[in-house]
């Protein structure tokens, strides 16, 4: 059954930081939504709000039939009364708990069998088996991301709160954990608000996705949908790509993978954990728009289309194409008369292979 979860919340901060945020939104048992925003935008707030640990000063929250928070009505349910499981940024590992220590912390109400037993389950969930005596700084960060992880759900919540889960991570860790992360949301079928600034993250986890600038949510919708087409140019600006596409790997040798596309056959770079099933993603600025053959150029995607949307972004301008799939361009005002461009126009897009982003769509299995 879906939870439908209400926000409207409005908190100001010493430093003039004012959040209004207002999402209402319905959470299918293993929906992931995306909290997506640049540093600063009020995304930490607000999970910290749904949580519990911070309090607005006006407005509600609303989750499934409960009413968590109420300024009006003085209504401010506990954080360990609101069923979610949260997990900072930093993972806040207690230093001197073993990591059995550390998942048992907060099952504090249950008996000694059920909460043994929760740390068990929670343990073989995350593959720390063996690893139940070390301390944190035993571990490597992958291992102290799933310890956090591990206490995070040992509590059976609700909702699962993760505030930039692998953004402590170094990038290869990081991109073999997402995947797994994925798998794992899926198959705890307990929705979860993952807060991240990485646009491949949000792609490779999100179900839904909210788009948070100067402490308001600005888009809500799939990843695909917003990636594809922002709701204005602060959007756009945000998030920074405007083509995700979902396309299949048919080869990939020696870092270079063939892609299809919506029938299209196209190149990008790629490491060997990517594909089969992939998100292709393409930034504006990175497709040049040529009449005819694009000659000189040495991008290997040469792709033929047509004009279908032009839009003004300033000093800029948006060109969208139908090349067979949807692709957005950005030229400057001085290409565009150069290019005499017009709706309905044949052209050229050029993009290198390199410019052509590879996020894997697979659902990876839990390695140890
Ligand atoms: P990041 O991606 O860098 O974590 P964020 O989008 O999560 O950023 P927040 O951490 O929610 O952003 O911070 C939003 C704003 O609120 C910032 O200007 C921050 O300085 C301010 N802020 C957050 N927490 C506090 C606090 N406890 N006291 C004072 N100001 C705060």
């Amino acid at each position: 059954m879906a939870a439908e979860m209400t926000v409207d919340i409005t908190k100001t901060f010493p430093s003039g930081f004012t959040l209004r945020a207002r999402l209402a939104i319905s959470l299918g048992p293993s929906t992931v939504l995306i909290l997506f925003g640049p540093s600063g935008s009020g995304k930490t707030t607000i999970l910290r709000c749904l949580a519990g640990l911070e309090r607005p000063e006006e407005g509600r929250i609303r989750f499934i039939s409960r009413t968590w928070f109420d300024a009006e009505q003085a209504i401010d349910v506990p954080p360990q009364e609101r069923g979610v499981g949260y997990m900072s940024q930093d993972y806040s590992l207690f230093p001197t708990y073993s990591v059995a220590g550390n998942i048992g912390f907060g099952l504090g109400g249950l008996t000694a069998d059920e909460k043994q037993r929760r740390v068990a389950e929670s343990l073989t969930l995350l593959k720390l088996q063996g690893l139940e005596q070390l301390t944190p700084s035993q571990l490597s960060g992958g291992q102290q991301q799933r310890v956090a992880l591990a206490r995070a759900i040992a509590r059976h919540p609700q909702l699962l709160l993760l505030d930039e889960p692998l953004s402590a991570l170094d990038t290869p860790t990081r991109l073999r954990l997402q995947g797994e992360l994925r798998h794992l949301l899926k198959h705890l079928a307990i929705p979860s608000i993952v807060v991240t600034h990485d646009w491949g993250e949000a792609l490779a986890l999100g179900d839904q996705m909210a788009v948070i600038g100067a402490g308001r949510v600005l888009q809500v919708g799939t990843p695909q949908e917003v990636f594809n087409r922002p709701n204005g140019e602060e959007v756009a600006r945000i998030v920074g790509i405007e083509t995700a596409l979902q396309g299949r790997v048919r080869e990939s040798v020696e870092g270079l993978a063939t892609v299809e596309v919506a029938g299209v056959i196209l190149h990008a770079l790629a490491g060997d954990e990517v594909g089969p099933d992939v998100f292709v993603c393409i930034r504006a600025e990175d497709v040049v728009l040529a009449h005819g053959s694009a000659g000189t150029t040495s991008a290997r995607n040469q792709l033929r289309g047509s004009v279908v949307d032009i839009s003004s972004m300033g000093a800029l301008v948006k060109v969208g194409l139908d090349c067979g799939f949807p692709l957005s361009a950005i030229v400057t005002r001085s290409a565009v008369e150069d290019l005499h461009l017009s709706l309905g126009m044949p052209l050229t897009a050029s993009i290198k292979a390199g410019a052509v982003h590879l996020v894997p769509r697979r659902d990876a299995a839990f390695t140890a």
